[in-house]
């Protein structure tokens, strides 16, 4: 069993130890590690799409239910398509046996179209592969980070042990908001996490170590010539 999925299970069954439920968030696992829920006793899992699964913005969200839970339990957004007979236009609502009945109203057919594109590769991926990768490219960062950008009074605040971390890495920064704003101006997309943190994300699938090479190189750039303390970058935005 993969290291992170054992430990999935390992918190699930102490969890139902003492008679409670668990719901995991794969937001930042699923497409970035091997995460096969079938061998564990897991009760439910949600995610979204758009992260390692390239279902690119808007793209819907997912839920897994263990089939010893899925005919038992109701969701509280019920929806039309979750109906067990949706053209029956029943007057009372009576939701689907298995899985269906999580799904709400008429499903977003375009995010859904994008979606399906990005599934599609991962029926030739390796996930081992994928996280081989993904463990080399968030590596390769660290260690530039640390070599090129010395003396800016970095903090890289993501586990050095590879199998404690996923896909991302942090890097602590007293004006991490005015360089992520730099950053993605000069075309290296970051997130920003307050009070002080810069998150990278290394989707394994597509990013490449030359990416990597260049986003430490713009953001040496960036501390270096000092340009994230122009002014504009000083207005903090809704999204970050
Ligand atoms: C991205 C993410 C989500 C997704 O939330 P949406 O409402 O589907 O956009 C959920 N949980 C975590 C931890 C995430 O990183």
């Amino acid at each position: 069993m993969f290291p992170a999925v054992k430990i999935l299970a390992e918190i699930t069954a102490a969890a139902h130890r003492v008679g409670a439920l668990m719901i995991w968030d794969l937001s930042h696992s699923t497409g970035a590690m091997p995460i096969d829920l079938s061998a564990t006793d897991v009760d439910f899992a949600v995610g979204c799409t758009y992260k390692y699964l390239n279902g690119g913005p808007g793209a819907p969200a997912f839920t897994y239910v263990s089939g010893r839970l899925v005919s038992t339990v109701s969701q509280p957004l019920s929806g039309w398509m979750g109906h067990k007979e949706p053209f029956a236009f029943s007057l009372h609502y009576q939701p689907a046996d298995a899985i269906r009945r999580f799904v709400c109203g008429t499903p977003q057919i375009l995010s859904l179209a994008c979606l399906q594109e990005g599934l599609t590769i991962f029926a030739d991926v390796d996930m081992r592969e994928v996280r081989a990768k993904s463990i080399a490219l968030t590596s390769l960062f660290m260690e530039l980070v640390e070599r090129e950008c010395a003396g800016h009074g970095l903090e890289i605040v993501t586990p050095r042990m590879a199998g404690q971390r996923g896909s991302h890495v942090s890097i602590a920064c007293a004006n991490g908001y005015r360089v992520i704003r730099a950053l993605a101006d000069r075309g290296v997309l970051g997130d920003f996490r307050a009070p002080d943190l810069m998150r990278f994300g290394f989707t394994p699938l597509y990013c490449s170590y030359v990416d990597v090479i260049n986003a430490v190189r713009t953001l040496k750039q960036v501390l270096d010539d000092a340009s994230w303390r122009e002014e504009r970058y000083a207005t903090v935005l809704e999204v970050t």
